[in-house]
């Protein structure tokens, strides 16, 4: 079992981010595929927002930093991303998320908190296997064996407690 924890509200988020992105550039060079300028800032907006963003979030943050971007161009960064496994699809949210383990490949699920917004990756392979027994017995064909479960994270349970 895999849990990938919600980062504190504290944390050194510059280094986080920082990580991240370096993580990314290794990924990318291991794999022969390149890391373009706006790949690289979708992802490194993804980070700093350290919460889901939608593609038309995205599209926004990209028109105040001066870059005339349009969708079809983010949605191709996206899916290059999703393809290199740096990021996450959150089907509830309709949004993305970068993901602090993209070397290693998993199915992953999601702890989603709804006061903060920040989401953190249930990655349990028991559970899949579970889905896909359960399919099978029934004779039913997974597309998307979509895990999302929302609720309130460590952090703002514990700032309601104090109140
Ligand atoms: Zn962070
Ligand atoms: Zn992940
Ligand atoms: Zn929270």
């Amino acid at each position: 079992m895999d849990h990938h924890l919600f980062k504190s509200p504290g944390h050194d988020h510059g280094r986080c981010v920082k990580t991240a992105m370096n993580r990314a550039e290794q990924v990318c060079q291991r794999s022969g595929s390149r890391l373009t300028t706006l790949r690289r800032r979708v992802l490194e907006l993804l980070w700093q927002n350290h919460a889901p963003l939608s593609a038309y979030e995205l599209l926004e943050l990209l028109v105040r930093d001066g870059r005339k971007a349009q969708p079809p161009t983010i949605y191709r960064s996206l899916e290059f991303l999703l393809e290199c496994g740096l990021i996450h699809r959150v089907e509830s949210l309709n949004a993305y998320i970068g993901c602090d383990q993209p070397q290693k490949e998993h199915e992953t699920g999601f702890f989603i908190c709804e006061s903060c917004g920040y989401v953190a990756e249930l990655s349990d392979s028991s559970i899949n296997l579970s889905i896909s027994k359960n399919a099978e017995l029934l004779g039913f064909r997974v597309h998307k064996p979509t895990i999302e479960i929302s609720g309130l994270c460590k952090f703002c349970t514990e700032d309601n407690d104090e109140h």
